[in-house]
């Protein structure tokens, strides 16, 4: 052995940092014995899961035994054939989880010496994986009240060493949107180096007309990458499944980074039976934007002040401190979650759910806020 000194720090210095996400809790953690309790804390899907996907979850467990596919491959041709082959298989990288995806990009892209830019408050999973490569956050804070994105101080703080620059439309938690005017603008704006990646795991339930997801600007060949997920929209939370679609030179490139039979079995027969349930993509959009409008308008009356949504959830600002609003809501049976973590101070969200849980958080917050 040669020379050895002593006190040698084996700690990375970036990973002792506090980790500020903290998922919202589960039912379990939760429920007392005899109250009826409605989560509507994790923006969940308010139908449950794709009736299609759970058919083909239970037929896959007959074989657990095998070996899944090795690669992402056939669930990339499914995708493909979603996106009515506008874009080809190897565009597309599926993973465990939309949150896994961005990890995976992260991964590839940033490490010490090198930075991101986000707009809180938002997502906290792009903090939280940079922090892990030892790169630097670059929080361009989106605009209050309003919550729309600072686009002269995004360009601004770009400089050699930015390599992403995460947005996200809808955004969580706020439930705003990105024009595309904006996008479009701020893509004209970047160098060659700087790559957009453009959660969209809620474009499904986005109604403005300006709205867009990543798809035009990957077509024309930009360096943009779109996030999505199947635990939204597909009900699948779950089974920790999602993707993101690019340019096949950087869907190649992160590719490197993938773990052989990165999917299990289940999760992939799920997604790709998820694929085809347009019927269930269906109901739950109708559910979640007639609900959406009905839950918008009842705190509207109520006068709680909150944003107009382009999600499956509605942030809301109540006049006390988002934990005494939390329990208080909690003691009526409603599971809300505060954001003020995520970047939001003094707000919570609500996730949308069907008219009897939605009624339910109405009255609760009818008789808490007056
Ligand atoms: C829920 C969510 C995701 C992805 O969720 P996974 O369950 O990890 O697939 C990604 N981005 C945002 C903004 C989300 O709210």
């Amino acid at each position: 052995m040669g020379d050895i000194k002593s006190n040698i720090d084996i700690f990375k210095p970036y990973l002792q940092v506090n980790n500020p996400y903290k998922g919202g809790k589960t039912l379990a953690e939760i429920k007392s014995a005899n109250q009826k309790i409605y989560k509507l804390s994790s923006n969940e899907n308010p139908l449950g899961c794709s009736p299609k996907a759970q058919a083909a979850i239970i037929e896959a467990a007959k074989n657990l035994h095998l070996y899944p596919d090795r690669t992402d491959e056939r669930i990339q041709h499914a995708l493909a054939s979603f996106y009515e082959n506008k874009l080809e298989p190897e565009q597309f990288l599926v993973a465990n989880s939309g949150s896994e995806t961005i990890e995976l990009i992260i991964r590839a892209f940033l490490g010490e010496g090198l930075e991101c830019i986000v707009s809180n408050p938002t997502f906290l999973v792009y903090q939280m994986f940079t922090k892990w490569q030892g790169a630097k956050v670059v929080d361009i804070r989106l605009n209050e009240p309003d919550y729309s994105l600072n686009i002269d101080a995004i360009i601004h703080a770009v400089n050699d060493k930015t390599r992403l620059i995460f947005l996200t439309s809808p955004n969580n938690p706020t439930g705003t949107y990105i024009p595309k005017e904006d996008i479009d603008n701020l893509i004209s704006l970047l160098p060659e180096h700087v790559i957009v990646v453009l959660d969209e795991v809620y474009y499904n339930f986005a109604e403005a007309e300006d709205y867009t997801t990543a798809l035009p600007y990957v077509l024309d060949n930009k360096n943009v990458i779109g996030i999505n997920s199947f635990s939204k929209t597909y009900g699948l939370a779950a089974m920790r499944i999602g993707y993101f679609y690019t340019t096949k030179k950087l869907s190649n490139y992160i590719h490197q980074v993938c773990k052989p039979f990165i999917l299990n079995k289940l999760s992939m027969e799920a997604g790709i039976a998820a694929l085809t349930d347009t019927t269930f993509v269906e109901e739950t959009v109708a559910i979640v934007k007639k609900e959406r409008a009905f839950l918008q308008s009842e705190i509207e009356k109520i006068g709680v002040p909150y944003w107009k949504s382009q999600g499956n959830f509605v942030m809301i600002k109540p006049s006390m401190t988002p934990a005494e609003f939390e329990k208080k809501m909690l003691d009526e049976g409603v599971m809300v979650r505060p954001v003020e973590s995520f970047g939001a101070p003094g707000c919570v969200r609500i996730t949308i759910g069907q008219r009897e849980a939605n009624e339910a958080a109405i009255s609760a917050i009818r008789k808490i806020c007056s």
